[in-house]
């Protein structure tokens, strides 16, 4: 097939403008009639490597796939794209069943899915059927190394014999090679061809956290982004219960999701996950495996996760389309020894135990975590990621020996008898009733640590544990002891190299600042929204009709035609159909009222300017126009920037606007007036920072 074919086919039938890494090359083999394994990372787009060639057979291609809610949402996602498909399995009525059956003798249906219980519905029906493909999805189900083995993968190894000439292409994000080995030997398959994606997921951001105050953390985090799907995994199902519950109180919605909980409520969970009904899903591992859910923007890991392999499956279900997605993981000491005691508990415990140091090391690490991950999947990489905590906030290592002498002296003095709080409690000097109580006030040492905030001395008493001068003994209420290394600090002069804390509170508030100001009304979410409402209509899944990716790209190019539209990612023609005119509809509504909104703009400052003009007071244009003060200050600076004369030196002072454009250094020219009002301390008024600002601007327009 030559490659134009291939990417028109993909082009009109799916919307995709180019193929992702190996997709081409899989399905150029598969077209051959060459059994083919691909190990593609999840979200890496596996379901192309076979939907695009069963366009291109003249037979039935036959889906093998272990989930029933999976094989509906892939039904409904080529359906929407104007593509023959069925699934049969056991959940249909024997009407429906045969309904489709014979629908497939009729040789329309290009794609059939089924689960591999469900494979003997079919088998008397295979002499009279051409099956031109046979593709097998979550192939690593078959071996029982892998981690979701099912037994009645088992049995598949049969297909081969039943159809020695139709190619076998078998799919999964399990890369070791026993499971690797185990699925060609036991497929039957001849000669496969492997093929392996890179597993970089660029597009994930990798970020470590301690776990201090995780919840309220996690209720900042997801408070910025009101509209994003997320999940948050914890180790307990109690923990999933518990921050549901705390999510949902201040109206966040949430849901847990767990194997304790009854059927029907943990497929209504999934079912609203995926519909975007529920923002959030509070879920221990059990969750996920059947989700296809693209605009997954956000994976929180409350606990950590027992090995790099589950870990990067977890956030691996972020951002499958594509676009921007986060991930973060709570780093937390008893965590450890929790997973400590499981491991050595449980089977192959040096193993398990071998990986979860593993996993320990990357939370710790100080070099870019996405080399350390993809390093952990063989594949070996040159260059820094730039999406992951440590190159965005790259450890600066410091003479840390004071503190370090601080720390370990405090903790000798309070007799190595109290937990970490107490420590850093006792150290900042502070008055509360414990320490009182026990009398520590009067201790040599008390108090030598308040330079240094209550965050940043326990990140460094964390660094000092992981450098092995000092440990938590957790099976006595946490106390924290000095170890051996620690008198080489005190009493033999060893110096200590900690590294700064990270400023997560600073990011963080830029963050919120940016987002606010683009959720409530942009065009993205104007579409989301009739995404939405389509979704519901047609009872599919919201990212079945366009992707976020998609939609981002509406929101950027406003296509409002036809052609323009088709021209997005992600829109092919079945598509283009059926929802173009809605789309085309609402972006030109939007576009219209941007238009006229600047319009709008454009009098009201031009009225501003005519009072002005004219000598009125700020206060008598605001009274006149009945709008605020500030509304009019705001008029006044862009009029200024926009090359009105205005003298506005009648409102700011030389002295404020040279403070401001230190700040505005200090700050690294933030996009909004927050950072600037808190680093003032909120002593100069929005109104003043506006007006400096356009003088400012204007300064270096003129320069
Ligand atoms: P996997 O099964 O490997 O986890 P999928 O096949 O579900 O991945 O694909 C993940 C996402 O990527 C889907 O939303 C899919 O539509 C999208 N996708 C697949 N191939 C392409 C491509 N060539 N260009 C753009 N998006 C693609
Ligand atoms: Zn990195």
């Amino acid at each position: 097939m030559t490659q134009t074919i291939l990417h028109a086919k993909l082009k009109d039938h799916f919307g995709f403008e180019k193929f992702r890494p190996n997709q081409e090359e899989i399905i150029n083999c598969v077209l051959s009639g060459q059994d083919t394994l691909a190990i593609m990372p999840t979200g890496g787009g596996k379901s192309i490597c076979f939907q695009l060639p069963a366009l291109v057979f003249p037979g039935i291609t036959l889906v093998i796939s272990p989930l029933i809610a999976l094989m509906k949402d892939q039904v409904d996602s080529l359906k929407a794209n104007g593509i023959q498909a069925c699934f049969i399995n056991s959940s249909q009525s024997e009407e429906e069943r045969q309904f489709y059956i014979e629908s497939l003798q009729s040789n329309i249906i290009k794609l059939v899915y089924i689960a591999p219980e469900s494979l003997s519905f079919l088998d008397n029906l295979f002499n009279s059927l051409t099956i031109s493909l046979i593709a097998i999805d979550e192939a690593h189900c078959i071996s029982a190394w892998g981690h979701d083995f099912r037994p009645a993968y088992t049995n598949l190894g049969y297909l081969k014999k039943r159809f020695p000439s139709t190619p076998i292409l078998a799919l999964t994000a399990t890369a070791d090679k026993a499971t690797r080995k185990d699925i060609s030997e036991q497929l039957n398959l001849i000669n496969p061809k492997i093929f392996i994606a890179s597993f970089d997921r660029k597009n994930l951001s990798l970020e470590v956290r301690p776990a201090l105050d995780r919840v309220k953390q996690i209720i900042d985090f997801i408070q910025e982004k009101p509209n994003e799907s997320g999940i948050v995994y914890c180790l307990s199902r109690k923990t999933t219960e518990e921050l549901a519950e705390k999510l949902q109180k201040i109206g966040i919605n949430a849901k847990a999701y767990h194997a304790g909980l009854d059927n029907k409520i943990r497929s209504t969970t999934q079912d609203e996950f995926i519909s975007d009904d529920c923002q959030v899903v509070c879920a221990t591992i059990a969750f996920g495996m059947g989700i296809d859910k693209s605009n997954v923007r956000w994976v929180i890991h409350y606990n950590l996760p027992k090995n790099i392999e589950g870990y990067y499956q977890e956030i691996g279900r972020a951002g499958r389309d594509g676009l921007p997605s986060e991930t973060v993981l709570f780093e937390s000491y008893g965590d450890v020894i929790q997973l400590q005691k499981f491991a050595s508990q449980g089977l192959n415990a040096e193993v398990q135990l071998a990986k979860l140091e593993r996993m320990k090391q990357y939370a710790d690490a100080l070099s870019c975590r996405r080399k350390i991950l993809l390093s952990y999947f063989g594949e070996l990489v040159t260059e820094n990621c730039g999406n992951c905590d440590i190159c965005k906030n790259p450890p600066l290592f410091f003479d840390g020996t004071v503190i370090a002498q601080k720390a370990l002296s405090a903790i000798t003095r309070l007799q190595e008898t109290e937990p970490l709080p107490v420590i850093i409690d006792f150290l900042r000097g502070s008055k509360n009733a414990y320490i009182y109580e026990k009398g520590y006030q009067n201790l040599k040492t008390y108090g030598i640590g308040t330079d240094l905030s209550w965050f940043d001395w326990n990140q460094y008493l964390i660094q000092l544990i992981n450098l092995g001068y000092c440990e938590i003994a957790f099976h006595q209420q946490n106390k924290i002891r000095v170890t051996a290394f620690a008198k080489k600090v005190l009493f033999e002069g060893e110096k200590v190299q900690l590294t700064t804390v990270q400023k997560i509170t600073i990011d963080k508030q830029e963050i919120k600042e940016g987002k606010t100001k683009t959720v409530t009304n942009s065009l993205f979410e104007i579409l989301r929204k009739l995404r939405y409402e389509i979704s519901k209509e047609e009872s599919v899944p919201a990212y079945v009709i366009f992707s976020d990716a998609a939609l981002r790209q509406m929101e950027t190019e406003r296509p409002m035609s036809d052609q323009d539209l088709l021209a997005i990612d992600g829109v092919g023609k079945a598509k283009l159909e059926k929802y173009g005119d809605a789309f085309i509809k609402t972006i030109i509504d939007f576009h219209k009222s941007k238009v006229v909104k600047r319009k709008k703009e454009a009098t009201t400052y031009k009225e501003t300017l005519e009072l002005y003009q004219n000598g009125f007071s700020v206060e008598d244009i605001a009274q006149k126009r009945k709008l605020g003060l500030s509304t009019i200050m705001s008029h006044l600076a862009k009029l200024y920037v926009d090359g009105a004369a205005i003298d506005l030196s009648q409102f700011i002072t030389n002295q404020e606007v040279s403070k401001i454009a230190e700040a505005q250094i200090k700050l690294e020219s933030p996009n909004t007036l927050k950072p600037y009002f808190d680093y003032f301390e909120e002593k100069i008024d929005y109104g003043k920072i506006r007006l400096a600002l356009a003088i400012l601007e204007k300064e270096n327009a003129v320069i």
